[in-house]
């Protein structure tokens, strides 16, 4: 099912996604309607799959994308603060900014600083795109992911695009109570999307979900 919901458009894809349940909520399907992927992914952009975006970077898949939409949903109310980790193409941080909408705050963190010039230039593609840009809805940061970015938290919601080698502390220190983390976890050969809930009183509650394949969360490559 997850790879079937390819389409000739951005509205057929989304469509699809929605058809196959994998969008379950309308607030996700009108944050991933107001963002072409065309301006995101250089090749395929409405295929159900991941595309390359060079310095060996994918764009996750579809799926993918609405799956950690979906999963974070109750903690990406208006107004609310999140950090996308491993914003790569900067789609998804555009997604999330609309649905925390104006009064929200989205950082988009990748150590790759071309990835960090291509996910702002693939926003400027789109108006709606350029006024997150320029209001400061939207920043891209160029960190170390795997310690997060404290100077922007503590958030409600904290997205990682790359497979953790560990359960990264930091990442769960800089979430707010309550608040939650979805993030891949490599386990051996395999990995798991893990959601990390930190409730009211600080304590952690940490539930794996489906297996996935994500490029792997590293030290930055020389420059
Ligand atoms: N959500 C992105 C996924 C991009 S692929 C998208 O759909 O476009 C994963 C990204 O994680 C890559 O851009 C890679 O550069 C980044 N990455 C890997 N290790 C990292 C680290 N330690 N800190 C920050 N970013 C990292």
């Amino acid at each position: 099912m997850a790879w079937r919901s390819s389409g000739a458009t951005n509205a057929a894809l989304i469509a699809n996604l929605e058809q196959n349940e994998l969008i379950k909520t309308p607030r996700v399907k009108e944050a991933m309607v107001k963002v072409d992927r065309a301006h995101y992914a250089p090749s395929m952009p409405y295929d159900d799959s991941p595309q390359p975006i060079g310095h060996q970077a994918t764009i996750s898949a579809p799926h993918m994308h609405a799956s950690a939409c979906e999963s974070l949903l109750d903690y990406l109310q208006p107004g609310a603060k999140v950090l996308d980790i491993g914003s790569g193409s900067g789609y998804l941080t555009a997604v999330l900014a609309n649905l925390v909408g104006p009064s929200g705050t989205v950082i988009g963190v990748d150590h790759i600083q071309p990835l960090v010039t291509l996910a702002e230039n693939n926003m400027r593609k789109s108006e709606n795109g350029r006024k997150m840009l320029d209001s400061g809805q939207v920043r891209f940061i160029k960190a170390d992911g795997r310690k997060g970015w404290k100077e922007g938290a503590p958030y409600d919601a904290i997205h990682v695009g790359a497979a953790a080698a560990e359960q990264h502390k930091e990442l769960s220190d800089q979430l707010k109570s309550p608040g939650r983390l979805f993030v891949p976890i490599a386990e051996g050969w395999m990995q798991h999307i893990y959601v990390v809930n930190k409730n009211e009183d600080g304590s952690l509650k940490k539930e794996r979900l489906y297996g996935v394949q994500y490029v792997p969360l590293t030290d930055a490559p020389n420059e």
